[in-house]
């Protein structure tokens, strides 16, 4: 039989929130290579190259905004630690399975609520 816990204890919240600063960082470190200024339109006279410069800087802004998002929602996993409603699920206001904060710590929804997404 399985138990839930009510509340995830203290110290458990203090793994995840590490877990949770180090991916930040490394996001927010990913999202700064991605930013990195270019110098297109310097010649005008190839336009085909010049629509691949373009496909490659939206394929790189696209990569720099789904990072954002994920920064977003680590974010907000570490508000939920500090006002102590870290592991519960925002959808239906049950615990998170560990096993999903093991994979994902930034989750903010359990087992259920993410297969009706
Ligand atoms: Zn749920």
């Amino acid at each position: 039989m399985r138990c839930y816990p009510n509340t995830m204890d203290i110290k458990k919240n203090g793994v995840y929130q590490g877990i949770l600063e180090e991916q930040k960082k490394k996001l927010l470190e990913k999202i700064a290579s991605h930013n990195k200024p270019e110098d297109f339109g310097s010649d005008v006279d190839g336009l085909d190259e010049e629509s691949d410069e373009a496909e490659e800087q939206g394929n790189s802004l696209a990569i720099a905004q789904s990072l954002k998002e994920n920064v977003s929602e680590i974010d907000s996993a570490l508000e939920k630690i500090k006002t102590g409603k870290y592991g519960m699920c925002s959808t239906c206001n049950n615990p998170v399975e560990e096993e999903v904060l093991d994979i994902a710590p930034e989750s903010a929804l359990c087992r259920a609520c993410k297969k009706t997404f």
